[in-house]
C-alpha cells in the first residue's frame, strides 16, 4: 500500500509520532493508501524550514522565483495524467472533468502567479511641495495554507502559488480527504529545484494539524478555503493573535431565471452549474429561482436533462457524475434529501443511491436529485448541503426574487440569465454575493476578485489581490 509522507526542508519524511490514517478510495470505498496522522511537532519541524528558507527565498529575484514556479507548472502539465488519476481515485470525480478541469487549472495557477508577479507596481501619493509617499510592499514571511476536498490540487495551488509568488515561504496542509495530489505537487516541487524549507507540506487532520498552522506565532498569514464552521474557529484562533486571514467559505448559490433569457443555453448550464463535480463546488446554484411564466416549461426540461445524467464508476467516460468524496458527505447529503421530504419538498427526480455493478459496488454514489415545493426560507433552501440536491422555485417580481437570493447568511456566487441588460445591471448591484454570472457560469479570468459577502468569507483571492494578502504594506514618507 502506498504511504504518503510529509515534505518538510525539502524531504519527504514521516510522520514524528509515526502515525497514519486511512486513505479512501470513495468510489470503491476501499481504503488503498495511508496518510500522515501528523501533530504540531510536524508542523512546529516545518515552520522552522519555512523560517530559515525564508531570507533567500523572499531575496531572490523575482525573475528566478518566476522561473522555479513556471518549472514547476510544466511539471504538473506533463505528470497530467497521473495527477488527474490520482485526484479521481482520492476525491471520487470523473476522471474527464480531472484531465480537463482540475489539473490543467493546477498548470495554469502556478503559470498565472509567475508571470503575474513581474508585473506588480506600487503606488506613490504626493503631496504637493512638502512630501512623497509610496507604498513598500515585502513577503509577510511564512504563509499558512490550508485547502479543501472538492478541488484539492487546484484550490491547494491557488493559494500555493500566489504565496510563493509573493516571495513567502510557506507551510501548507492539504484536506486529510484528498491529500494524494498534494503529496505528488510536493515531490515534483522537489524535481523542480525548490531550495529546501521554501514549500513545506504537513498532511493531517484539520483540528491537530491545521490548528497548529493557525496557531503557530511564527505564521502571520493564514489563507483557508473551507467550511464556514471551520471559518469561523480559524478566525476566533487567529484573530486574537492579529494575523492576516483570507478565508474562502461555503455558499448557497442562486441561479435566477427571468422568462425573456436564452431558454436552451439557460437549462444546459443550470445542469452543468447544478450537479458538476456532484455538486461538490462552492460556487455550484444549488437553489433554482425561475420567473413564474416559464417554471412550468423549465422544470420539465431541467428535470428531463437531469435525469440523461448518468453516475458511476468515475473511470468511465460516459459518467458524468462520480463518487461523493467521503462517507460521512455522503451520509449528510442523504440526510437533507431526508429533510426536504419532511420540510414538504416535492421530489422530481433522484433521490437515491446508486449502486454500480463491479469495482464501485461499495461506493458512495448518489442520483442527481431536483426538489420543488420548498419555501425559500426552510433549512433545505438555506443551509449547504454541498452534493447533487437541488430546489426549482417560481418567482414573480425582481424584488421577490431578490428577497430569495439574498436570504442566506452565505453569499459566494450566483448566475443570473435575462435578455434585459438594464435589468442585469440593476440586479447586478443588488445581489449580495461576491461573483455574479450573467448569462454564464463558472467563466474564469485569473485577474478577476474571487471571494464571498457575508459567511462565505473574507478577503478576495485572484489576481494581484491574492499577491498583495502575501506582502506587508509600509507607506514610506519622504520629505521634499
Ligand atoms: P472543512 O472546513 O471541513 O475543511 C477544510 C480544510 O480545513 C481541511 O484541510 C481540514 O482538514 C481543515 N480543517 C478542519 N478543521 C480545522 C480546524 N479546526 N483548524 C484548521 N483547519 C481545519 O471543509 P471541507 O469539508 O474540506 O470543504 C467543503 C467546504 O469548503 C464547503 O463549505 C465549501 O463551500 C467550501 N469551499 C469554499 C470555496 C470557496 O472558494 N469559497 C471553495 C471550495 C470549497
Amino acid at each position: 500500500m502506498l504511504t504518503i509522507k510529509n515534505l518538510i526542508n525539502g524531504q519527504s519524511v514521516e510522520p514524528i509520532a509515526g502515525n497514519y490514517l486511512d486513505n479512501i478510495n470513495p468510489a470503491t470505498g476501499e481504503v488503498y493508501a495511508r496518510i500522515p496522522d501528523s501533530d504540531e511537532r510536524d508542523v512546529d519541524a516545518a515552520t522552522a524550514a519555512a523560517n530559515a528558507a525564508f531570507p533567500a527565498w523572499s531575496t531572490t529575484p523575482k525573475e528566478k522565483r518566476s522561473a522555479a514556479l513556471l518549472k514547476l507548472s510544466s511539471l504538473i502539465e506533463k505528470n497530467l495524467d497521473k495527477l488527474a488519476l490520482a485526484e479521481t481515485n482520492d476525491q471520487g470525480k470523473p476522471l474527464w472533468l480531472s484531465k480537463s478541469v482540475d489539473i490543467p487549472r493546477a498548470v495554469s495557477n502556478f503559470h498565472f502567479y509567475a508571470t503575474a508577479a513581474l508585473h506588480t507596481h506600487t503606488e506613490a501619493h504626493a503631496m504637493e511641495q512638502t512630501a512623497i509617499n509610496y507604498t513598500l510592499r515585502t513577503p509577510i514571511g511564512v504563509a499558512g495554507c490550508i485547502s479543501p476536498w472538492n478541488l484539492p490540487l487546484y484550490l491547494f495551488t491557488w493559494k500555493i502559488a500566489p504565496a510563493l509568488a509573493a516571495g513567502c515561504t510557506v507551510v501548507a496542509k492539504p484536506s486529510e480527504i484528498t491529500p494524494m495530489t498534494a503529496y505528488i505537487l510536493g515531490e515534483l516541487s522537489i524535481e523542480a529545484g525548490f531550495p529546501p524549507g521554501v514549500l513545506n507540506i504537513v498532511h493531517g487532520l484539520g483540528p491537530k494539524v491545521g490548528m497548529s498552522i493557525v496557531s503557530h506565532p511564527q505564521i502571520p498569514a493564514i489563507s483557508f478555503t473551507g467550511g464556514t464552521k471551520t471559518g469561523e474557529i480559524i478566525s476566533a484562533t487567529a484573530g486574537p493573535m492579529f494575523k492576516k486571514l483570507s478565508l474562502e467559505l461555503g455558499g448557497k448559490n442562486p441561479t435566477i431565471v427571468f422568462a425573456d433569457a436564452d431558454f436552451d443555453k439557460t437549462v444546459q448550464t443550470a445542469v452543468r452549474s447544478a450537479f458538476s463535480n456532484q455538486g461538490e463546488i462552492c460556487l455550484c446554484g444549488s437553489r433554482l429561482l425561475i420567473e413564474r411564466s416559464i417554471y412550468e416549461k423549465f422544470k420539465d426540461a431541467f428535470v428531463q436533462e437531469v435525469k440523461k445524467l448518468k453516475v458511476g464508476d468515475p473511470l468511465v467516460e460516459e459518467n458524468w457524475l462520480g463518487a461523493i468524496a467521503s462517507k460521512p458527505h455522503f451520509e449528510k447529503i442523504l440526510s437533507y434529501i431526508d429533510l426536504a421530504k419532511q420540510e414538504g419538498g416535492q421530489l422530481l427526480c433522484g433521490g437515491n443511491t446508486v449502486t454500480p455493478s463491479g469495482r464501485c459496488a461499495n461506493g458512495y454514489f448518489i442520483e442527481p436529485t431536483v426538489f420543488e415545493n420548498l419555501p425559500f426560507d426552510c433549512r433545505t433552501n438555506q443551509e449547504e448541503i454541498f452534493g447533487p440536491v437541488v430546489t426549482l422555485q417560481p418567482f414573480d417580481t425582481e424584488e421577490e426574487v431578490l428577497q430569495y437570493a439574498n436570504s442566506t447568511r452565505y453569499g459566494l456566487a450566483c448566475s443570473l440569465w435575462t435578455s434585459d441588460l438594464s435589468r442585469a445591471h440593476r440586479l447586478a448591484n443588488q445581489l449580495q454575493f461576491g461573483i455574479v454570472w450573467i448569462n454564464c457560469w463558472l467563466l474564469r479570468d485569473l485577474r478577476t476578485p474571487f471571494g464571498g459577502m457575508k459567511g462565505s468569507g473574507v478577503g478576495r483571492e485572484g489576481g494581484f489581490e491574492a499577491l498583495n494578502f502575501f506582502t506587508e504594506e509600509r507607506n514610506v514618507c519622504i520629505r521634499i
